[in-house]
């Protein structure tokens, strides 16, 4: 009797598909195949056999090809994915071929490519003996030092020159060039054990309390200021876990943080591979580092919000650093959390999930409280000296700002630069201003695919459609009433820049924000720039406020923060406090004491009264009450049913036949009314939404799966919907 595979396609249909199980058994299941489906061929991935299928046998189709170039996705991943697939009610083909690196998606046979490696020779001179002015000789050398052999790129990495170099110093003997057919573990001779700092006393009851746990799965919440040495706790975890022959993974929100990360572990685990996971990979290295995970030779992983899939069959421990931080929840397609599949992954495979933060998401906090997750505390800075910067607010009410920075911050800049420290000004919006406006009639520059307005940027002499990418030339005239006298309002990085400028024109600024960033390296040299200390003034969005670790920066100007405080997003202020911590965490960390200026029209607000004293948990508290009287999250557990069409109506008509299928009077269900989105138009589509409610997640998942069914039954024409389950962003 021939038997059934059930293969998973990457088509956004919720069910398997039944091929001939002829070419193929019980140990190609996480197999990918090659099959026709329709008239097309299709990668699939074998994830289950069976005895019989519901069609006739005559039209069940042979596989085409069974890939046997990797080893299968092994089974607690795809039990992980299906878990993944229920929870979002997302299809699992879909789910699998989103998890899987992109070479994987695809139906070529993946051979391992050549690389290019280097090592030293005993030709090369010792760090001592380069003259001060070969910065990037020393960089590249020291790297290769460290890691005994280095893959071309990584030294690429290090300077836009480093292809240069590396041709000069083979020419002067100093290193070779060698061919690997994987990719360059970091391997280096370890001589003597990095010397570790001595943990205080935080520190050693948190590891103490972790190490005393009974084994398996306990998620642990790791509240600590910034400084505070979460990131020493990881270290110590992640070098008991590697003592057991076990491997660890490490999520970590943006790809700016990862490589400082990466270095701490390289340099505290000299001689384990440890592999990134990152979109800034190529295709090639990211398959490689993911097989290197899966087959057990990469002992650590470092990676964003999609490495949480990472096969690692010694798994010991997962810990997500900032887990707080909306980037790992992905924001179209499966619209997963990959914190929240962090700790399911821990849960399957029995083992701890440490999640750490400043400022540790509502949702994970209550969690805490609760008794849910275990909470630990770290209060206090880790390095003896380094104290809680003081916070300020200057009160735009009685100090009239001139465009956009009030005295006492340009004061305080100018005290600062006197003293030969480095400041920076923080504004959550890049371009020159937010809109540009017609003096005379009242016009403002529009985007017309989108309900929003176009930013100046006054240095590219364009309009920008922050949303949906559209650009056209500032126009020279008013196109409604002809005015040629056009100005731009508000402040972005761009104006700041240039008002500072002009202020302090022997300072020297740097702009750092995702416009000054485009090109690749570009953020790794500027904050190499900041680190020299070439810079004065740093104005920046959040692109700064994470992470880095600048030693001689002791003021920060916050602008602009007011909007969080009567936005209608729920979670505005969260987010707000979040994002002041950190970017205030920038300041001081050294000897120092830092100071963190926030200009604001409502300097009462107890949001601003809990950032001075640093006090997280004053502040959750609050929110908390807040939540629970108005009924949000964490109180209930939400989904959003999203709908979009060329014309608004089509997409609420959509939504209204789902109300009406919700079929529940289940008095712990709301389904609310269905509503244009807050940003109606995006990119030419109309979008609306709908919001369900419920009282806990599983009457919620219960609803979603009888709903979700329904839904799929409905006439769609011409609209796009999707569910997105714990959503973070209406
Ligand atoms: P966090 O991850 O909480 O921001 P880090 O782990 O980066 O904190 O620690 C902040 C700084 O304090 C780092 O420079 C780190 O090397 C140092 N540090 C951490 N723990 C200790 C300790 N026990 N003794 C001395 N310095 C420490
Ligand atoms: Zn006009
Ligand atoms: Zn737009």
């Amino acid at each position: 009797m021939s038997r059934i595979l059930k293969i998973a396609l990457d088509v956004p249909l919720a069910t398997l598909f039944d091929y001939r199980a002829d070419t193929a058994g019980e140990e190609d299941v996480g197999r990918r195949v090659q099959v026709s489906f329709g008239r097309r061929k299709m990668v699939g991935m074998i994830v289950a056999l069976a005895g019989h299928s519901d069609h006739p046998p005559a039209q069940i189709k042979p596989l085409l090809h069974v890939f046997r170039d990797t080893p299968p996705l092994p089974r607690d991943i795809l039990a992980l994915l299906q878990f993944c697939s229920d929870y979002y009610h997302h299809p699992l083909g879909e789910v699998i071929f989103t998890a899987l690196p992109q070479r994987l998606r695809s139906d070529q046979p993946n051979t391992p490519p050549r690389r290019l490696s280097y090592a030293l020779t005993p030709a090369a001179p010792p760090l001592d003996d380069l003259p001060a002015r070969a910065r990037v000789r020393r960089k590249l050398l020291q790297h290769l030092q460290q890691t005994g052999a280095a893959p071309r790129e990584a030294l690429l990495a290090l300077s836009p020159s480093a292809a240069r170099h590396v041709r000069e110093m083979l020419g002067l003997g100093w290193i070779t060039q060698g061919q690997e057919t994987r990719p360059a573990l970091a391997a280096i001779p370890s001589s003597s054990a990095p010397l570790l700092p001595r943990l205080n006393t935080e520190q050693a009851e948190a590891i103490a309390e972790i190490q005393s746990a009974a084994p398996g799965f306990v998620p642990w919440l790791l509240l600590g200021v910034t400084g505070s040495g979460k990131t020493e706790i990881y270290l110590r975890l992640a070098a008991s876990q590697l003592e057991q022959g076990r491997q660890v993974l490490v999520l970590v929100p943006e790809i700016n943080l990862t490589p400082q990360l990466e270095t701490r572990f390289q340099t505290r685990f000299p001689g384990v591979p440890v592999v990134a996971l990152h979109s800034s990979l190529n295709d090639t290295e990211r398959l490689h580092h993911w097989l290197l995970a899966q087959s057990g030779a990469a002992r650590i992983v470092l990676g964003t919000r999609l490495a949480v899939f990472t096969p690692m069959p010694e798994l010991g421990l997962i810990i997500v650093d900032e887990e707080h931080d909306s980037s790992f929840k992905q924001q179209d397609g499966l619209r997963y959390s990959a914190r929240d599949m962090a700790v399911a992954r821990a849960k399957q495979r029995d083992i701890p999930v440490l999640l750490g933060s400043a400022t540790p998401s509502l949702e994970s906090y209550h969690n805490a409280l609760s008794g849910r997750y275990r909470l630990l505390r770290l209060t206090r800075r880790a390095v003896e000296a380094a104290q809680l910067p003081a916070i300020r607010r200057i009160d735009l009410r009685t100090q009239k700002p001139l465009d956009g920075l009030t005295e006492p911050l340009l004061q305080a800049l100018g005290e600062n630069l006197a003293r030969g420290r480095q400041s920076l000004v923080f504004i959550n919006r890049r371009g020159y201003a937010p809109v540009l406006t017609c003096s005379q009639c009242g016009w403002l520059a529009p985007c017309l695919r989108c309900s929003s307005r176009l930013v100046v940027h006054l240095r590219e002499g364009r309009l920008r459609c922050h949303h949906c990418g559209h650009e056209e030339r500032i126009p020279r005239a008013c196109p409604d009433c002809g005015n040629p006298d056009l100005a731009p309002v508000g402040q972005g990085t761009q104006r700041i820049e240039d008002i500072l400028t002009e202020r302090f024109p022997d300072a020297r600024i740097l702009r750092i924000d995702r416009d000054s960033t485009r090109r690749k390296h570009a953020l790794a040299e500027m904050l190499h720039e900041v680190h020299e200390e070439r810079v004065d003034i740093l104005v920046g969005t959040q692109i700064l406020a994470k992470g880095h670790d600048f030693k001689r920066l002791t003021l920060v100007g916050a602008l602009n923060v007011d909007g969080a405080l009567y936005s209608a997003d729920f979670r505005a202020a969260e987010r707000l406090f979040a994002l002041l911590m950190q970017v205030a965490g920038r300041a001081g960390r050294a000897a120092e004491p830092g100071t963190v200026l926030i200009q604001t029209q409502f300097p009462d607000h107890p949001l601003f009264e809990a950032l001075q004293r640093q006090d997280y948990e004053a502040f959750a508290a609050t929110q908390l009450a807040e939540r629970k009287q108005a009924g949000f999250p964490p109180f209930c557990h939400q989904a959003l049913l999203r709908a979009e069409a060329t014309r608004l109506e089509t997409a609420m008509d959509f939504l209204r036949q789902a109300k009406n299928r919700a079929g529940t009077d289940d008095p712990a269900i709301t389904v609310y009314d269905a509503v244009p989105a807050p940003m109606a138009r995006l990119a030419g589509r109309e979008r609306a939404q709908l919001l369900v409610q419920a009282d806990s997640r599983g009457m919620l998942q219960q609803f979603l799966s009888r709903w979700h069914a329904a839904l799929s039954a409905l006439k769609a024409r011409q609209i796009r919907w999707s569910l997105d389950v714990d959503p973070l962003d209406f």
